[in-house]
C-alpha cells in the first residue's frame, strides 16, 4: 500500500503552500489533475501529478518536485506519517 488510511486523512488537514495544491492533494478519484501522494520506505516520498480521462478509466502522471500552482519545493513539506 502506497499509503494508510490515517495519513490520508491528515493529508487533508495539513497545510499546503497554497490553496490549489490542498485542492488537488489526494483527488485521486475525480477526473482530471490530482496529486497523489506516495510514501515508500526506501525512495522517500514522492507526489505524482495524475490525470484522468473523462471518458476513460485510463491514467497518466508524472513525478513532481514543484506545486505546479505557486512553484514551492515540494521536498519542505513533512511526511503526513510523522
Ligand atoms: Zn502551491
Amino acid at each position: 500500500m502506497p499509503w494508510r488510511q490515517d495519513s490520508v486523512a491528515k493529508l487533508e488537514t495539513m497545510a499546503w503552500c497554497c490553496p490549489e495544491f490542498a485542492k488537488h492533494i489526494d483527488a485521486a478519484s475525480g477526473t482530471g489533475l490530482g496529486v497523489v501522494y506516495v510514501y515508500r520506505a526506501k525512495l522517500g516520498k514522492m507526489y505524482i501529478a495524475r490525470y484522468r480521462s473523462a471518458t476513460s478509466e485510463e491514467t497518466a502522471g508524472s513525478r513532481i518536485y514543484f506545486c505546479p500552482w505557486c512553484g514551492s519545493d515540494l521536498a519542505g513539506w513533512p511526511k503526513p506519517e510523522g
